[in-house]
C-alpha cells in the first residue's frame, strides 16, 4: 500500500542530516522499510496510517539533530507493542543497541496517567532506561511531540486532556532539564488547549491585542539597531523576532497580575553573532545608544542556567514609548539552546574538541547536565520506597533550583529550600561528615540557612566535627538526608 503515504520520503530525513554516511543511510532506509511493512493496515484514530507516527517520530528525532541509531529506533519504536514484531526478530535485523532503545520505549508502557504521585511505576521505568541509555528518554520526547500536536484526532475528551496533562507535568518539564527549549516550549503550547481550555483563549486573545503595537516599536527599534551595528562595523550579524510561547508567557502573567504591560518579553530580538566576544561588544553598543531597565540585564554567558542555556539578556527603552527585550548570543549558544543535549550528538568529531579554547563553561557536558548522574543515584534508592523515590524525583526535575557558588566560583545547583549541610553532602560525603560551619557571601550562617540565588558558600570543616540528630531538621535532600542517617547509624553501631 504505497500509495497511501506518498508524501514520506526517507530521504528527506537523510537530507536533512549533517553529513551522514553511507551506513546511517543504510541504517534508516532499512528501519523505515521495515516499520512501514510491520505497521501496514494499522490506522490512528484519525483514519490515517499508523506509520504516518512513527514516521513523524524518527523525523522529530532527525530535526532535533539525532544520530542515525536514534532516528532507526524512533522508527521502530512501535514495532514490538504495536505490531507485534518479535523481539528476536528485531534483534536480528537490527542488533542489540536499537532493541536496548526500543524496549526501553515500549515499556514506559500505556499505564493510565492520574498525576505524578500515582505514576510511580511509569517513572520507574523512565528513569531506569534513561538512566541507562538518555536516547530513550530523547526518543519518547520525540513521540509525544507527534501525540500531542495530533490530539485533535483523538475521539475522547477525557483522553485527550489526560495525554495534554502528563505532556505538561511531565515530559514539557524533562525537555527543560534535558535543555531543549524548543521542544518544550512545543510540548506546552500543544497541550495547553486541551488541558486549560479558557486560560489559552485569554491568552490569545491578549497577545493578538497587544501585538500590532508591540510589532510597530520592535520594527522600529530594529531598523535603527541595524544602522548603529553599521556604524561601529559589526558584521555577520543575524537578527530574528522571538515570539513567547502561549504557555510560558501565561505562567508568566500569573506572576504578574495577568498584566500584559508588564510582560516585556513577549516578542523579544534575538542577535546572533559569530564571537562571544561580540556578544559583549553588541551588549556595549546597545547600552551607549538606548537606556537600558534597571534590573533587567543578565549574563546567562558568564552564569548559565542550570540546564545550559546561555546568552546575553537587556531590555531597553526604545525612546518612543516602548519597551524591548534583546537576547544576544553566538550561533552555537543559539544552537544549544534549542536542542540542548541533543546537540551534542549532532556533532560528529565530539562536542570537546569543538568548543576547545572557548568559555570553560560550556565545555563539561556532564558538568552542565550534573541530573544525568543523579539519575544514576535514583536507580539505586528505587529499590528504596516510593515516597523516597517520589520526594527526590520531584525535587530533582520538577521542582525550582537555585545556583549557588564554591568559592572557586564552581557553579552548584540544588533544590529550593537547600541549606549548607545539603550542599555539602552534594559535593562530597567527607565534605558532609566533617562540616564545622558555613560562610554565604563572606558571612558566617546558621546551618539552617536557606541558600540564595547566587550566594557564594564556603563550607569549613574540622575533624572533630560530625552530624548530630539535629542536622536532620537542618537539610532537605534525599541525599543530604541520607547521609546524615547513615552516619548517626554507624555512630551507634560501633558505640554498642
Ligand atoms: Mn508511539
Amino acid at each position: 500500500m504505497t500509495a497511501e503515504t506518498p508524501e514520506l520520503s526517507v530521504k528527506e530525513i537523510t537530507d536533512s542530516m549533517q553529513d551522514p554516511s553511507r551506513k546511517d543511510i543504510a541504517l534508516i532506509e532499512k528501519a523505515f522499510a521495515f516499520a512501514k511493512k510491520a505497521h501496514e493496515g494499522q490506522r490512528r484514530f484519525s483514519g490515517e496510517p499508523y506509520f504516518n507516527h512513527v514516521y513523524a517520530t524518527g523525523k522529530n528525532l532527525a530535526d532535533f539533530g539525532m544520530d542515525s541509531t536514534t532516528i532507526a529506533a524512533g522508527f521502530l519504536h512501535d514495532t514490538l507493542e504495536d505490531a507485534c514484531v518479535d523481539e528476536q526478530d528485531l534483534k536480528k535485523e537490527f542488533g542489540d543497541e536499537i532493541v536496548f532503545l526500543v524496549k526501553g520505549v515500549t515499556k514506559l508502557g500505556k499505564l493510565r496517567y492520574r498525576g505524578l504521585d500515582r505514576h510511580i511505576e511509569s517513572l520507574r521505568k523512565l528513569f531506569i532506561a534513561t538512566a541507562k541509555d538518555i536516547r530513550v528518554l530523547i526518543i519518547k520526547l520525540a513521540d509525544r511531540l507527534h501525540n500531542v500536536s495530533t490530539l485533535e484526532g483523538h475521539p475522547k475528551q477525557a483522553k485527550r486532556k489526560r495525554i495534554a496533562q502528563e505532556t505538561l507535568e511531565l515530559y514539557a518539564p524533562l525537555a527543560d532539564r534535558l535543555g531543549m527549549g524548543r521542544l518544550k516550549g512545543m510540548l506546552e503550547d500543544y497541550a495547553f488547549p486541551h488541558v486549560f481550555e479558557e486560560e489559552f483563549d485569554t491568552v490569545h486573545a491578549m497577545v493578538q491585542d497587544r501585538d500590532a503595537d508591540h510589532k510597530k516599536h520592535l520594527e522600529k527599534f530594529h531598523r535603527s539597531f541595524l544602522k548603529e551595528l553599521a556604524k561601529h562595523g559589526m558584521k555577520n550579524i543575524k537578527t530574528s523576532y522571538r515570539v513567547k510561547h502561549h504557555y510560558s508567557l501565561w505562567k508568566k502573567l500569573k506572576r504578574y497580575d495577568m498584566d500584559i504591560d508588564k510582560i516585556y518579553d513577549l516578542t523579544a530580538l534575538r542577535v546572533i553573532v559569530p564571537t562571544l566576544e561580540d556578544c559583549y561588544r553588541i551588549l556595549g553598543i546597545i547600552h551607549g545608544s538606548w537606556h537600558p531597565l534597571p534590573g533587567r540585564i543578565k549574563d546567562y554567558i558568564a552564569l548559565p542556567k542550570p540546564n545550559g542555556y546561555q546568552s546575553l539578556h537587556t531590555t531597553i527603552f526604545t525612546g518612543d514609548g516602548g519597551i524591548v527585550e534583546i537576547q544576544i548570543r553566538t550561533k552555537q549558544m543559539h544552537h544549544e539552546a534549542e536542542f540542548g543535549i541533543a546537540s551534542h550528538f549532532a556533532y560528529k568529531e565530539g562536542f570537546f574538541s569543538r568548543f576547545t579554547g572557548q568559555s570553560r563553561k560550556v565545555l563539561d557536558v556532564s558538568k552542565k547536565m550534573k541530573w544525568i548522574s543523579q539519575l544514576l543515584d535514583l536507580q539505586e534508592q528505587m529499590k528504596e520506597n516510593d515516597g523516597e523515590f517520589i520526594k527526590n524525583m520531584k525535587m530533582n526535575f520538577f521542582e525550582d533550583r537555585v545556583f549557588v557558588f564554591t568559592p572557586n566560583g564552581d557553579p552548584i545547583d540544588l533544590p529550593k529550600g537547600a541549606t549548607p549541610i545539603d550542599l555539602a553532602y552534594v559535593v562530597h560525603s567527607d565534605l558532609g561528615d566533617h562540616m564545622a560551619g558555613a560562610k554565604v557571601n563572606g558571612k558566617l550562617v546558621n546551618l539552617k540557612y536557606v541558600l540564595q540565588n547566587d550566594d557564594i558558600v564556603e563550607i569549613t570543616t574540622k575533624d572533630s566535627c560530625h552530624p548530630t540528630p539535629k542536622w536532620l531538621e537542618s537539610c532537605i535532600t534525599p541525599v543530604a538526608q541520607r547521609k546524615v542517617k547513615y552516619y548517626l547509624q554507624k555512630q551507634k553501631e560501633s558505640a554498642e
